[in-house]
């Protein structure tokens, strides 16, 4: 399979890079940076740490998505709208592991997806799609009364918070207690807040180091605890995820797709 890289010269984007190499069957036919960029006109592969593939890094996404059959899509929201847009145009998969979304955003990838196979995550992981699963089930079968909390660290170097991991955790314990995550969600919390409205489900955010990725969903009843948690110790295992999504989208029928639909994770 053809995959386009963009943000290629990223801390996702090299591991994509990486990824792609690494799996038989797909080969990396561009990478794409913005324009501007001092990656522009660098060997994409020795970017990634590799010896030189031939592959050199542009900022002109749409001749290089015409002559692919998939992108892999770790960026920023205002790059991923764009570049979904002009995966839709060339009618190939787009791989979206973008986090931070707001509506707005995800509104256009919809409008995306009425032309091309788009799957988005905001993690790649099996581990993580499987903790989900396990906290939908947890949420449902425990009343309100059972309060939920979601921790996340992430790197220093991370611009959004709480993590697209935390939110999409967020979104499974919502889904399993039939509420909406947006009327439930408590993310911020300094000064007198007051007490906890029942029924919340909180998030904090810890940044520090080099730290890939670390969650932990609490449900906390009156007088015990129960702790579900899942430690990245390396991106390439959400690269890998990525380029297994890209096989997974080959030829499929346009659509928004989900992480838990390529791995085959009952909702
Ligand atoms: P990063 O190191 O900042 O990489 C993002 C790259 O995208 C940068 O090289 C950036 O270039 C480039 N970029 C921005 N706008 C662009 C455009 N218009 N055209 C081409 N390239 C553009 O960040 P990261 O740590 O790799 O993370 C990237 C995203 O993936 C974040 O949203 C992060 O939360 C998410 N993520 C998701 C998962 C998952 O499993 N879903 C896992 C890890 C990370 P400049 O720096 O020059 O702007």
């Amino acid at each position: 399979m053809r995959l386009v890289v963009v943000g290629a010269a990223g801390r996702m984007g090299r591991t994509l890079i990486k990824a792609v190499a690494e799996t038989q069957g797909c080969v990396l036919s561009a990478a794409i940076e913005r324009p501007g960029s001092p990656a522009i006109g660098q060997d994409a592969a020795v970017l990634a740490g590799l010896p030189a593939g031939g592959v050199i890094v542009t900022d002109d996404a749409l001749p290089a998505f015409v002559e692919a059959e998939g992108v892999l899509d770790f960026t920023s929201p205002e790059a991923t709208v764009a570049f979904a847009g002009l995966a839709a145009q060339a009618r190939i998969t787009h791989v979206v592991g973008t986090t931070g979304l707001e509506p707005g955003h995800l509104a256009r990838l919809e409008a995306a997806a009425r032309h091309a196979a788009i799957i988005r995550s905001g993690n790649m992981s099996l581990g993580v799609n499987l903790l989900a699963a396990l906290v939908r089930k947890v949420a449902a079968t425990l009343g309100t009364d059972w309060d939920i909390e979601i921790a996340e660290m992430h790197h220093r170097m991370k611009v959004d918070a709480p993590s697209g991991t935390a939110v999409l955790l967020g979104e499974a314990a919502a889904e399993g207690r039939g509420v909406d995550l947006a009327q439930a969600r408590v993310a911020v919390r300094d000064g007198q807040v007051g007490a906890r409205p029942a029924g919340a489900i909180g998030f904090t955010a810890l940044r520090g180091g080099t730290v890939v990725g670390d969650h932990k969903v609490i449900f906390a009843g009156a007088g015990e605890r129960l702790e579900l948690a899942h430690i990245a110790e390396d991106r390439s295992l959400f690269a890998q995820g990525a380029v297994k999504a890209a096989l997974w989208g080959r030829g499929r029928k346009p659509g928004l797709y989900s992480m838990a639909d390529v791995l085959g994770l009952d909702k």
